[in-house]
């Protein structure tokens, strides 16, 4: 039995610091708190994002914004008109929102301000808001980003018993894309010696691209506080023989091996060219002032996404980030800073960071880029 509390929000928006280079928002939004779909490897039920006194509440008892749209629309007065994320811990698509429709009047807010949105979830019921979304893509950017981690029926059971089948949302990627809204598939989490086989990745990149799914983004599953608990205990129940091996490769950390990590992306990366899919976002396009400052960010955050793929060093890569970020914030126009030769006054812009800004801005592309793009390489 689900309990729906009914709660009243003074904001909705949640402003990152750094841009997300998978998603490419800046703002995250959650209509709900808690998720009725249950997935046994959510980490939405870290303490981190939890609201919920006990995480095993996380998908019995949901509170509900009742008030976010009005909220969301005097937010959008103040803030700038960026992307925003929804569902990063929740499903906004949940059997609730067929009730409340909390989502879909935000949406209405959103298109009417003309703001790029990117939808994360596993349900067909967003279907009901497609017109919204058509328009939204007219207006700004709109992406449906469609989570599926494996077409074995056992598996999903057992890791997503609550969400729609595999094949719905398989189904839902076609029918997005029939009717002209961008989608992509999740491949995530990726389970260590369960879902990570080749024959498992490949049934997913392969059917991803047949559906004509835009992207197909994939990664690791990461283990930390609640989430880590709940899924070691049914590790312990289901396949107490790979106890040992979990605690090997992850070694008390969050995330596993790092070796291990790029070998896996390796595998989806070559499954992906194979299958001809993109394993990224392409870069929202929307009209906005300054437009090729944020062309100049976005290609250093894609430099850092595939370096972050293959392991490279994290600080390495959090300079990109960093460079980005001064980029976008900057309130003059870059190609006019590299003609007065001032780019290395700007803030986070070291020598190599430099060169990059200068090819892009003078070649309209970065070589280094293109090749990670088509070919694995460190
Ligand atoms: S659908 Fe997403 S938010 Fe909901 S339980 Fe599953 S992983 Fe968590």
């Amino acid at each position: 039995m689900v309990e729906f509390v009914e709660v009243r929000s003074k904001t909705v928006i949640n402003k990152l610091e750094y841009r997300d280079n998978w998603y490419w928002n800046i703002y995250t939004l959650n209509p709900y708190k808690g998720c009725q779909f249950a997935c046994n490897y959510c980490d939405a039920i870290t303490e981190k994002y939890l609201v919920h006194e006990n995480y095993k509440d996380f998908s019995r008892k949901i509170y509900v914004k009742v008030n976010a749209p009005e909220t969301l629309q005097k937010e959008t007065e103040k803030v700038e008109r960026d992307v925003i994320a929804f569902g990063g811990v929740t499903d906004t698509y949940q059997p609730a929102e067929r009730k409340y429709e909390i989502t879909k009047n935000l949406l209405k807010v959103l298109l009417n301000k003309k703001f790029p949105v990117h939808l994360g979830t596993k349900s067909p019921l967003i279907l009901r808001d497609i017109e919204l979304l058509k328009e939204i893509q007219k207006t700004s950017w709109c992406t449906v980003t469609v989570t599926i981690t494996t077409f074995s029926e056992e598996l999903a059971k057992v890791f997503e018993p609550l969400a729609p089948e595999p094949e719905e949302r398989l189904n839902l990627v076609k029918q997005l894309m029939k009717e002209g809204v961008n989608s992509g598939v999740m491949l995530t989490p990726i389970i260590p010696f369960i879902s990570d086989s080749e024959e498992n990745l490949k049934e997913v990149i392969k059917k991803s691209a047949e559906a004509k799914a835009k992207y197909l983004l994939h990664g690791l599953m990461t283990l930390r506080s609640n989430q880590k608990i709940r899924f070691l205990n049914l590790l312990r129940k289901k396949w107490p023989h790979l106890m040992e091996r979990y605690k090997e490769l992850y070694d008390g950390n969050k995330e596993p091996r790092k070796e291990y990590m790029v070998e896996i992306n390796q595998k989806a990366f070559n499954l992906c060219k194979r299958y001809k899919i993109k394993d990224y976002i392409e870069p929202p396009n929307f009209d906005r002032e300054l437009k090729e400052n944020f062309e100049v960010s976005y290609s250093l955050l894609l430099l850092a996404y595939f370096y972050e793929m293959r392991g490279r060093n994290p600080y390495a890569t959090w300079a990109y980030h960093k460079a980005a970020k001064t980029i976008e914030e900057l309130r003059i126009n870059i190609k006019t800073l590299h003609e007065e030769g001032k780019l290395a006054e700007i803030p986070g812009v070291g020598k190599k960071i430099k060169e990059v800004v200068t090819e892009y801005l003078e070649k309209g592309r970065i070589a280094k880029l293109e090749e990670l793009k088509s070919k694995w390489s460190s």
